[in-house]
C-alpha cells in the first residue's frame, strides 16, 4: 500500500495538535494519510500507554488517516542511532510517500528534536541502495517541519478552515492528556485549562496570515518549486 503523506510524530498526539487540520483536509481530498508515532508517550505524566493508544486510534479515524504505526521508541529516551533510523527507513520504503511530515529541529522536548533529526536522515538514506532491507530503495523528495517556531516565518500555511471541528474532535480524543476538573493526576502543560484556547490562537493567528479562519504552518528547507502557476496561485473561494 501506497500512502501520499506520511507525518511522523514524537508521541501520540503530536501530530494532531500541529497538522490535524492538513491531514483531515488532505484525505478529503482524496490523498491517503498515515501517521507514524515514535514512542507511546509512556514517560507522560497523565494516562498510560494503553489509554493512550486507544485515543490514537480514535483520532486516526476521526482524521480519516488509513494507517497509524507505532514505532516503540522509548519515551524521553528517543535517540539517533542507525537502528533506530533503520526503522524509519523500513517505513518510508514500505509505505513511499512523496511527502514527509515532522518535528522543526528547534524545539524545547528533546525527543520532538531527535525524531526531525532521525526522520530527516531516515529520508536520506532511504535512498541508498547499499542500505539493504530487502524492499526497494525510496527517497521522498519532500520534508514538511511542523511545530514551526515563532521567530520562523513559514514557508506556507494550509487553510484549514474547514476542518477545525475535526482538527478539535481528533485532539479531543486525547480525553486523558487535556483538561478534566475531575481527574486527580497532576496537571501539565497540555491538561492547563488554557492550553486548547492557546493552540487555536495559533491555528487562527495562522489563518489571519493567510485571510482565513485557520491554518497550520510549516517550513521547507530551501526554496519551494512551482510547477502550475494557475493551480498554485488561484486563490479558491470557499465562501
Ligand atoms: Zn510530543
Amino acid at each position: 500500500m501506497r500512502l501520499d503523506i506520511i507525518a511522523f510524530g514524537a508521541h501520540p498526539d503530536d501530530v494532531e495538535l500541529f497538522a490535524g487540520g492538513t491531514l483531515a483536509k488532505m484525505a478529503s481530498l482524496g490523498y491517503s494519510t498515515g501517521i507514524v508515532d515514535m514512542s507511546r508517550g509512556e514517560l507522560g505524566t497523565r494516562g498510560n500507554p494503553e489509554t493512550r493508544r486507544e485515543e490514537a486510534g480514535r483520532a486516526a479515524e476521526i482524521l480519516k488517516v488509513q494507517v497509524r504505526e507505532n514505532l516503540g521508541f522509548s519515551d524521553g529516551e528517543m535517540t539517533v542511532t542507525p537502528e533506530a533510523r533503520l526503522k524509519i527507513i523500513k517505513i518510508l520504503r514500505k509505505y513511499r510517500p512523496p511527502i514527509v511530515l515532522t518535528h522543526y529541529w528547534d524545539d524545547r522536548h528533546p525527543d520532538h528534536v531527535n525524531t526531525s533529526r532521525l526522520v530527516t536522515e531516515a529520508v536520506h538514506h532511504s535512498g541508498l541502495a547499499k542500505i539493504d532491507t530487502g524492499q526497494h530503495r525510496y527517497r521522498p523528495p519532500t520534508i514538511l517541519y511542523f511545530k514551526v517556531p515563532s521567530y520562523i516565518v513559514p514557508t506556507f500555511i494550509v487553510d484549514v478552515s474547514d476542518f477545525v471541528e475535526r482538527r478539535n474532535a481528533a485532539i479531543q480524543a486525547y480525553r486523558s492528556q487535556l483538561y478534566n476538573p475531575s481527574s486527580t493526576e497532576p496537571m501539565t502543560r497540555l491538561s492547563h485549562p488554557e492550553f486548547l484556547a492557546n493552540v487555536e490562537t495559533v491555528h487562527s493567528y495562522y489563518g489571519t496570515l493567510i485571510g482565513k479562519r485557520a491554518g497550520e504552518a510549516f517550513h521547507l528547507k530551501g526554496i519551494m518549486e512551482v510547477h502550475d502557476l494557475v493551480s498554485q496561485f488561484t486563490v479558491r473561494d470557499t465562501d
